[in-house]
Protein backbone atom coordinates (compact mmCIF):
# COMPACT_ATOMS: atom_id res chain seq x y z
CA UNK A 1 0.00 0.00 0.00
CA UNK A 2 1.05 3.13 -0.44
CA UNK A 3 1.70 5.05 2.43
CA UNK A 4 1.48 9.26 3.85
CA UNK A 5 2.45 9.72 7.25
CA UNK A 6 1.92 13.61 8.47
CA UNK A 7 2.55 16.03 11.16
CA UNK A 8 0.79 18.46 12.35
CA UNK A 9 0.96 20.31 16.07
CA UNK A 10 2.16 17.02 18.07
CA UNK A 11 5.43 16.15 19.82
CA UNK A 12 6.07 13.05 17.29
CA UNK A 13 5.21 10.39 19.98
CA UNK A 14 3.20 8.83 17.59
CA UNK A 15 5.34 9.02 14.24
CA UNK A 16 7.48 6.38 16.77
CA UNK A 17 4.85 4.26 17.32
CA UNK A 18 4.51 3.53 13.38
CA UNK A 19 8.82 3.15 13.27
CA UNK A 20 8.00 0.32 16.32
CA UNK A 21 6.88 -1.57 13.42
CA UNK A 22 10.18 -2.83 12.15
CA UNK A 23 11.34 -4.30 9.75
CA UNK A 24 7.19 -5.17 8.68
CA UNK A 25 6.94 -1.26 7.60
CA UNK A 26 9.17 -2.02 4.66
CA UNK A 27 6.51 -3.57 2.88
CA UNK A 28 4.84 -0.52 2.54
CA UNK A 29 5.37 1.98 -0.02
CA UNK A 30 6.28 4.81 2.30
CA UNK A 31 5.92 7.63 -0.58
CA UNK A 32 5.58 10.97 3.05
CA UNK A 33 6.97 10.91 5.80
CA UNK A 34 9.39 13.68 6.87
CA UNK A 35 10.51 12.00 9.76
CA UNK A 36 12.69 9.48 8.16
CA UNK A 37 13.05 10.93 4.93
CA UNK A 38 13.53 14.34 3.03
CA UNK A 39 12.62 13.03 -0.29
CA UNK A 40 8.90 13.01 0.01
CA UNK A 41 5.92 12.82 -2.83
CA UNK A 42 2.54 13.81 -2.91
CA UNK A 43 0.85 11.46 -4.33
CA UNK A 44 -2.70 9.39 -4.27
CA UNK A 45 -2.23 7.74 -0.59
CA UNK A 46 -3.90 4.20 0.25
CA UNK A 47 -3.38 5.34 3.46
CA UNK A 48 -2.77 8.83 5.35
CA UNK A 49 -1.80 8.73 9.11
CA UNK A 50 -2.25 12.24 10.43
CA UNK A 51 -0.59 12.78 13.73
CA UNK A 52 -0.88 16.35 15.71
CA UNK A 53 -3.90 18.94 16.20
CA UNK A 54 -4.72 21.74 13.78
CA UNK A 55 -3.24 25.42 15.12
CA UNK A 56 -3.04 27.50 12.25
CA UNK A 57 -4.50 28.41 8.67
CA UNK A 58 -1.25 26.44 7.61
CA UNK A 59 -2.51 23.12 9.08
CA UNK A 60 -5.43 23.44 7.79
CA UNK A 61 -4.65 23.95 4.22
CA UNK A 62 -1.96 21.17 4.74
CA UNK A 63 -5.30 19.10 5.88
CA UNK A 64 -7.23 19.47 3.09
CA UNK A 65 -4.97 18.83 0.82
CA UNK A 66 -3.64 15.46 2.32
CA UNK A 67 -8.04 14.46 2.59
CA UNK A 68 -8.07 15.00 -1.15
CA UNK A 69 -5.01 12.59 -1.57
CA UNK A 70 -6.05 9.89 0.76
CA UNK A 71 -8.25 7.15 0.39
CA UNK A 72 -7.89 6.23 4.09
CA UNK A 73 -7.51 8.78 6.31
CA UNK A 74 -6.43 7.55 9.78
CA UNK A 75 -6.22 10.38 12.77
CA UNK A 76 -2.98 8.97 14.98
CA UNK A 77 -3.20 9.57 18.47
CA UNK A 78 -5.19 12.01 21.37
CA UNK A 79 -3.54 14.97 19.24
CA UNK A 80 -5.84 14.40 15.81
CA UNK A 81 -8.27 13.10 17.60
CA UNK A 82 -9.33 15.33 20.39
CA UNK A 83 -6.63 18.53 19.67
CA UNK A 84 -4.62 16.59 22.55
CA UNK A 85 -2.77 18.18 25.27
CA UNK A 86 -2.24 21.84 23.62
CA UNK A 87 -6.14 21.76 23.72
CA UNK A 88 -5.68 21.82 27.70
CA UNK A 89 -5.27 25.42 27.86
CA UNK A 90 -9.13 25.78 26.63
CA UNK A 91 -10.88 24.94 29.96
CA UNK A 92 -8.36 28.31 31.52
CA UNK A 93 -10.41 31.04 32.63
CA UNK A 94 -8.57 33.73 32.15
CA UNK A 95 -8.03 32.43 28.15
CA UNK A 96 -5.14 34.60 26.83
CA UNK A 97 -4.86 31.76 24.55
CA UNK A 98 -1.11 31.40 22.53
CA UNK A 99 -3.34 29.51 19.97
CA UNK A 100 -6.39 27.09 19.61
CA UNK A 101 -5.97 23.45 19.12
CA UNK A 102 -8.40 21.48 17.01
CA UNK A 103 -8.64 17.66 16.11
CA UNK A 104 -8.64 17.00 12.49
CA UNK A 105 -12.31 15.88 12.61
CA UNK A 106 -13.66 19.53 13.29
CA UNK A 107 -12.20 20.37 9.28
CA UNK A 108 -12.16 16.93 7.40
CA UNK A 109 -13.65 13.81 7.87
CA UNK A 110 -11.86 11.06 9.32
CA UNK A 111 -12.00 7.16 8.64
CA UNK A 112 -10.43 6.12 11.56
CA UNK A 113 -9.07 7.23 14.93
CA UNK A 114 -6.46 5.46 16.72
CA UNK A 115 -6.43 6.59 20.00
CA UNK A 116 -4.09 6.83 22.95
CA UNK A 117 -1.41 8.62 23.59
CA UNK A 118 1.15 7.56 21.97
CA UNK A 119 -1.05 5.12 19.82
CA UNK A 120 -0.31 1.27 19.85
CA UNK A 121 1.88 -0.31 17.37
CA UNK A 122 -0.52 -3.21 17.53
CA UNK A 123 -3.19 -0.94 16.49
CA UNK A 124 -1.19 0.38 13.28
CA UNK A 125 0.03 -2.70 12.16
CA UNK A 126 -3.99 -4.17 12.79
CA UNK A 127 -5.35 -1.32 10.30
CA UNK A 128 -2.36 -1.85 7.88
CA UNK A 129 -3.55 -5.59 7.97
CA UNK A 130 -7.01 -5.18 7.50
CA UNK A 131 -6.90 -2.96 4.70
CA UNK A 132 -4.36 -4.54 3.05
CA UNK A 133 -6.92 -7.84 3.20
CA UNK A 134 -10.18 -5.14 2.49
CA UNK A 135 -11.93 -5.16 5.70
CA UNK A 136 -12.37 -2.65 8.13
CA UNK A 137 -10.16 -2.73 11.20
CA UNK A 138 -11.96 -3.29 14.15
CA UNK A 139 -11.01 -2.05 17.90
CA UNK A 140 -12.49 -1.90 21.18
CA UNK A 141 -15.60 0.65 21.54
CA UNK A 142 -16.64 -0.55 24.74
CA UNK A 143 -15.02 1.24 28.41
CA UNK A 144 -11.97 0.38 29.74
CA UNK A 145 -13.89 -0.98 32.77
CA UNK A 146 -14.53 -4.23 30.49
CA UNK A 147 -10.86 -4.97 30.25
CA UNK A 148 -9.99 -3.82 34.22
CA UNK A 149 -12.71 -6.50 35.00
CA UNK A 150 -11.24 -9.56 32.51
CA UNK A 151 -7.89 -9.10 34.09
CA UNK A 152 -9.60 -9.43 37.56
CA UNK A 153 -8.33 -6.02 39.04
CA UNK A 154 -10.13 -4.54 41.57
CA UNK A 155 -12.23 -1.37 41.26
CA UNK A 156 -9.53 1.28 42.09
CA UNK A 157 -12.63 3.91 42.97
CA UNK A 158 -14.57 1.37 44.64
CA UNK A 159 -11.82 -0.13 46.38
CA UNK A 160 -8.86 2.59 46.92
CA UNK A 161 -11.25 5.56 46.32
CA UNK A 162 -8.72 6.50 43.59
CA UNK A 163 -10.41 8.22 40.95
CA UNK A 164 -10.88 6.80 37.48
CA UNK A 165 -11.24 7.71 34.18
CA UNK A 166 -11.58 4.51 32.47
CA UNK A 167 -15.73 4.05 33.41
CA UNK A 168 -16.01 7.11 30.30
CA UNK A 169 -12.65 5.74 28.51
CA UNK A 170 -12.35 3.65 25.34
CA UNK A 171 -11.01 0.45 25.99
CA UNK A 172 -8.01 -0.43 23.94
CA UNK A 173 -5.07 0.00 26.23
CA UNK A 174 -5.70 -3.57 28.44
CA UNK A 175 -6.24 -1.52 31.48
CA UNK A 176 -2.13 -0.51 32.05
CA UNK A 177 -2.74 2.48 34.24
CA UNK A 178 -5.25 0.44 36.76
CA UNK A 179 -3.69 -2.80 36.39
CA UNK A 180 -0.87 -0.95 38.12
CA UNK A 181 -2.79 0.91 40.49
CA UNK A 182 -3.02 4.13 39.00
CA UNK A 183 -6.11 5.57 37.85
CA UNK A 184 -6.54 5.96 33.92
CA UNK A 185 -6.60 9.74 32.59
CA UNK A 186 -8.35 8.85 29.96
CA UNK A 187 -5.29 8.96 27.03
CA UNK A 188 -7.44 6.59 24.89
CA UNK A 189 -10.39 9.42 25.05
CA UNK A 190 -13.68 9.40 25.56
CA UNK A 191 -15.73 6.35 24.76
CA UNK A 192 -19.04 6.31 22.45
CA UNK A 193 -22.09 6.90 24.85
CA UNK A 194 -19.94 8.15 27.76
CA UNK A 195 -22.29 8.49 30.91
CA UNK A 196 -21.15 12.00 31.89
CA UNK A 197 -23.73 12.53 34.20
CA UNK A 198 -22.94 8.53 36.54
CA UNK A 199 -19.35 9.39 36.28
CA UNK A 200 -19.86 12.84 37.75
CA UNK A 201 -22.34 11.52 40.69
CA UNK A 202 -19.92 8.57 41.40
CA UNK A 203 -16.62 11.08 41.48
CA UNK A 204 -19.08 13.62 43.68
CA UNK A 205 -19.77 10.17 46.06
CA UNK A 206 -16.00 10.56 46.39
CA UNK A 207 -15.60 13.61 47.94
CA UNK A 208 -14.62 16.02 44.53
CA UNK A 209 -16.82 19.23 43.56
CA UNK A 210 -18.29 19.31 40.13
CA UNK A 211 -15.40 21.88 39.56
CA UNK A 212 -13.01 19.98 40.15
CA UNK A 213 -14.47 16.57 38.10
CA UNK A 214 -14.78 19.05 35.22
CA UNK A 215 -11.22 20.40 35.41
CA UNK A 216 -9.42 16.89 35.28
CA UNK A 217 -11.39 15.91 32.43
CA UNK A 218 -10.65 19.01 30.72
CA UNK A 219 -7.02 18.93 31.52
CA UNK A 220 -7.29 15.70 30.03
CA UNK A 221 -5.14 14.59 27.17
CA UNK A 222 -8.53 14.67 25.51
CA UNK A 223 -10.33 17.30 27.26
CA UNK A 224 -11.76 18.73 23.93
CA UNK A 225 -12.76 16.09 22.49
CA UNK A 226 -16.33 16.59 21.15
CA UNK A 227 -18.07 14.40 23.85
CA UNK A 228 -16.72 16.76 26.82
CA UNK A 229 -17.75 20.00 24.74
CA UNK A 230 -20.71 20.40 27.07
CA UNK A 231 -18.27 21.16 29.80
CA UNK A 232 -16.99 23.86 28.16
CA UNK A 233 -20.18 26.37 28.26
CA UNK A 234 -20.53 25.55 32.43
S1 LIG B 1 -1.03 11.88 20.89
FE1 LIG B 1 0.54 12.01 22.53
S2 LIG B 1 2.31 10.85 21.75
FE2 LIG B 1 0.94 11.27 20.00
S3 LIG B 1 1.77 13.15 19.12
FE3 LIG B 1 0.16 13.75 20.55
S4 LIG B 1 1.22 14.16 22.51
FE4 LIG B 1 2.61 13.00 21.19
S1 LIG C 1 -5.36 3.27 31.50
FE1 LIG C 1 -6.13 5.19 30.63
S2 LIG C 1 -4.43 6.63 30.76
FE2 LIG C 1 -3.57 4.57 31.07
S3 LIG C 1 -2.90 3.92 29.04
FE3 LIG C 1 -5.02 3.19 29.30
S4 LIG C 1 -6.37 4.79 28.46
FE4 LIG C 1 -4.32 5.67 28.75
Amino acid sequence: MILGVFKLTSCGGCQYSILDLGKSLLEQKIFYFTEISSSNLWHTFDVAFVEGSVTNDDEKELLLKIRQKAKFLVALGACAVSGGIQAIQRSKKDKGLIFYSYPLSDFVSVDLELRGCPVKSEHIEETLFSLSVGSVPYFPDYPLCIECKRKGNPCLMITHKILCLGVITQGGCGALCPSLNRGCYGCFGPVKGANLKAFFRCALRMGLTEEKIREIIMNSFNGYHQIFRELYDK
